[in-house]
């Protein structure tokens, strides 16, 4: 029998193969971290169920919040879209997504279009697509051109400053990223093995405000990736498998991942049982003591003179970008405020 996903934490095949836990009909997923077999529906409704939880239990969201979900288009990012819409209207928050075009060619084609198709489907959350070369001047292969410094680290310095400065304006109450387990652990591992343990309170389920203007989320927390994979194969969800070509090919992360997977197969939910002590003890790591203040040109919070926003775009353009871009951010937020 075909195997649609052979994950080490969960299995799918092309048809049922066992019965589901839930309600005892014909079941096509196996959970292997948790011994069970779910059918589609069930299996749906408990990653949803999962979520929720986690939600809860890490104190993520609070009834009435304002959320903006950061969708790249990829099956993490839109399945987190899929399982919030579905659990906004219980748990009384507003949700809004945003998708940033970094404008690296194909890729960001099919990431957009894949932002467009959910913001059809998931009709009660608010969409807005921003564009970096409106917001900038530059789109990323020309900021990548001007520096010299790892793609992905100008790229999340970029997304985050402009998400944050969305957050500032709309009000909203917390940034939430399509972040799963695996990719939390690898990072924690790598910051371990380097023993850059001020690192690795910032790999939480909650990242308190003080850093990065408002509070960051990350309600896949405690999923596995395969849990996404399987959700977005079976629930239909639209999304991108479409690589950044700016991705380096076998990072540190890449091979620390394969490693946990060995290990998770080897020993079935010790990852997810990792991540939940780390969750429950990231006072104890030590934390930089640097005090935040105000970055000179843009106001928004950094540790240093000038936030790394300002300075990179400072050796870039010429001058700190980082007020022109929070002034069309404002702009930008004023409108969707009248859209209502
Ligand atoms: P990555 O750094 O590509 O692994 O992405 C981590 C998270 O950042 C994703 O799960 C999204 O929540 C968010 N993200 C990545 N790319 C974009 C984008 N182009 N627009 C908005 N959010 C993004
Ligand atoms: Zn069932
Ligand atoms: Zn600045």
């Amino acid at each position: 029998m075909a195997v649609l996903l052979d994950g080490a934490a969960v299995k799918v095949y092309s048809e049922p193969k066992g019965r589901c836990i839930k309600c005892g009909r014909p079941a096509r997923v196996r959970l292997l971290y948790a011994r069970a077999w779910l059918c589609d529906e069930h299996f749906l409704e408990y990653l949803r169920e999962k979520v929720a939880r986690g939600l809860t239990r890490y104190d993520m969201i609070r009834r009435g919040d304002k959320v903006i979900v950061a969708v790249s288009g990829g099956k993490d990012s839109m399945t987190l879209m899929d399982v919030l819409s579905g659990l906004s209207t219980r748990l009384g928050i507003e949700l809004i997504a945003v998708h940033i075009n970094l404008g690296i060619g194909d890729f960001s084609q099919q990431s957009l279009s894949a932002f467009r198709e959910a913001c059809k489907r998931y009709q009660g959350v608010k969409c807005l697509e921003l564009d970096l070369k409106e917001l900038t001047g530059f789109y990323l292969p020309d900021l990548l051109k001007a520096v010299r410094r790892p793609a992905c680290s100008v790229c999340g310095l970029v997304r985050r400053y402009i998400l944050n400065a969305l957050a500032v304006e709309l009000g909203a109450s917390e940034v939430a990223t399509g972040h799963h387990m695996n990719d939390i652990m690898a990072y924690a591992v790598k910051n371990f093995l380097g023993q850059n343990l001020e690192q690795i309170p910032k790999l939480g389920p909650v990242v308190e405000g003080e850093e990065s203007a408002v509070r960051r989320i990350r309600p896949l927390f405690d999923v596995y990736e395969d849990e996404t994979r399987a959700y977005a194969i079976i629930g239909g969800v639209p999304y991108t498998s479409a690589v950044c070509p700016f991705k380096p090919r076998d990072s540190m992360e890449d091979v620390i991942k394969r490693m946990l997977e060995t290990i998770e197969r080897r020993s079935p939910s010790l990852l997810i049982s990792s991540a939940r002590k780390m969750a429950e003890s990231l006072e104890s790591y030590p934390r930089s003591e640097r005090p935040m203040g105000r970055c000179k040109y843009c106001g928004m919070p950094t540790s240093r003179e000038v936030c790394s926003f300002c300075s990179l775009t400072q050796a870039i353009a010429g001058r700190p970008l980082g007020p022109e871009v929070r002034s069309k951010i404002r702009d930008i937020a004023a409108k969707l405020a009248l859209m209502r």
